[in-house]
């Protein structure tokens, strides 16, 4: 027991400090406002940036914010709910036929 875990973002496993409240929870910069969907998603990039995310709490516990740090991080985690658009459910096959061209030499 180092740490009260109060202090870290309410996103279940994010190693982040819970900055910015919302309906009486405190979340990062990265899962604020983030798709509740790609919360997992979120988290393990930032597990995979570990030593941003390290320097990033380090400033905060020092009382200083360092924004240009944070802000690479939110673009990075961004980036992960362009990239991962989850295909709903209606799928039902081709949205279209191929167009049949009848060039073949008959
Ligand atoms: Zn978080």
């Amino acid at each position: 027991m180092t740490e009260p875990t109060s202090d870290f973002c309410a996103a279940y496993g994010c190693p982040m400090l819970g900055v910015y409240g919302f309906s009486g929870k405190w979340y990062c910069c990265c899962h604020f406002n983030a798709n509740p969907a790609l919360n997992d998603a979120i988290t393990a990039e930032l597990h995979r940036m570990k030593s941003v995310v390290d320097r990033v709490v380090l400033a905060r516990r020092e009382h200083r914010a360092d924004a240009q740090l944070e802000n690479s991080l939110v673009l990075i985690t961004r980036e992960i709910g362009q990239q991962q658009t989850i295909p709903t459910s209606n799928v039902t096959g081709p949205t279209h036929a191929a167009p049949h061209f009848s060039e073949t030499d008959a």
